[in-house]
């Protein structure tokens, strides 16, 4: 079986670190690795719009961020495909196939529906599109077969009601739908990288974001005002790591190489969290570590996107080719579902035999 990749952003602000290390590297690691057959990356700008209905305006303008952020951060046109959601109308048709196949009680349950409608304080006016929103995710990911979708633990429940669509659709209808896996991050702290105020999800709705397109001293001036252990005042107190939002970007970020180049009185973040933990170790001197391993990993990201800026029509073109490279993808998918639930008639020549009368 082919090896297919899906997966993507919605275009509601710049990308932060928090989709860099949840998926955007990994998903550069397995372009470049050559083991997949195809790659598609979506900018969800359908999916932008069902919580931003009245801000298209924000959507619109975001899609080339995004996209210079995919690019800055290696994501190549020649291998993947980098395409624009709303171009593919196969995808809302295969969504209103599939709401059929989906009870309202089970969206309900959805955690992480539950908690974005919380989180958007939509009270009783959740727009119904914000509600079916996994199923218009299920309709991504299944119209390009994909098997494999990169993305932070905040996507395991869309995993979920994607899967049972498929086996729902694929068990009335016949076999047509490839069942996707998840592929999370290894590296624990990348699941869900918290946010810069110490709210438990980095988001780019909950302006709480370090982006990979700041600048040197953006990049400082939100790491020094960064949440810590608020019971660690003076530097001689025993200090917490666990939950602490610097040791968690630490876990996420950093390597033996950073304390070579930054912080040599330490060999690795164990002894830095140990010396933290007993005692005598400020906040500020972790914070400036953190910000040098995050100036580190960030400015060649920062320096290619400024050279993809130099080119934006360029950029449109990428998002233009690779949409119409879906929109085919789509397209096949779609006339096999409309085949397999027998709604293709005027392509059934026996059909239109049988039903000849005398
Ligand atoms: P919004 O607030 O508009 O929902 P977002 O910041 O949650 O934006 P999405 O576009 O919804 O970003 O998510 C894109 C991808 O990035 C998904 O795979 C998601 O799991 C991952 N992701 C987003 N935020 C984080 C995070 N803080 N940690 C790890 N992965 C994340
Ligand atoms: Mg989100």
């Amino acid at each position: 079986m082919e090896r297919v990749i899906l997966t993507g952003d919605r275009p509601t602000g710049r990308l932060h670190v928090g989709h860099y290390v949840g998926s955007l590297k990994r998903r550069v690691e397995l372009q470049n690795s050559g083991a997949y057959n195809k790659i598609f990356i979506m900018i969800a700008d359908a999916q932008a719009l069902t919580d931003n209905a009245d801000h298209p305006e924000k959507v619109r303008q975001n899609i080339i961020e995004v996209a210079l952020d995919y690019l800055a951060c290696g994501l190549d046109p020649a291998m993947s495909v980098l395409f624009v959601q709303s171009h593919i109308s196969e995808l809302c048709e295969l969504s209103f196939y599939y709401m059929n196949l989906v009870t309202v009680s089970r969206l309900q349950r959805n955690p992480t529906v539950k908690s974005e409608i919380q989180m958007r304080n939509f009270g009783e006016s959740i727009p119904v599109g914000f509600f079916t929103y996994p199923i218009s995710q299920a309709a991504d990911i299944t119209a390009f077969k994909a098997t494999t979708v990169p993305v932070g633990e905040d996507q395991l429940p869309m995993l979920e009601q994607t899967k049972e669509i498929v086996r729902k659709f694929n068990s009335v209808y016949g076999e047509v739908l490839v069942e996707p896996e998840i592929l999370l991050p290894d590296n624990k702290a990348c699941l869900r990288l918290p946010g810069i105020d110490g709210k438990s999800k980095m988001s780019k709705s909950l302006n709480n974001c370090i982006y990979l397109s700041d600048t040197p001293e953006e990049i400082k001036q939100k790491v020094m005002s960064m949440f810590t252990d608020p019971n660690h005042l003076r530097v001689d107190d025993p200090g917490t790591v666990k939950g602490n939002p610097v040791f968690t970007y630490l876990d996420a970020f950093c390597s033996n190489e950073h304390f070579q180049h930054h912080l040599l009185e330490y060999k690795n973040l164990d002894e830095l969290k140990e010396h933290y933990s007993r005692g005598g170790l400020g906040d500020m001197k972790v914070k400036k570590f953190l910000n040098a391993v995050l100036q580190e990993e960030l400015e060649p990201i920062r320096i290619r996107r400024r050279e993809f800026e130099k080119d934006i029509p360029e950029v449109y073109n990428i998002l233009q080719k690779g949409s119409c490279i879906a929109k085919e993808a789509a397209a096949n998918t779609l006339s096999e579902v409309k085949r397999a639930m027998k709604i293709n008639y005027f392509e059934d020549k026996e059909l239109i035999i049988n039903c000849m009368r005398p």
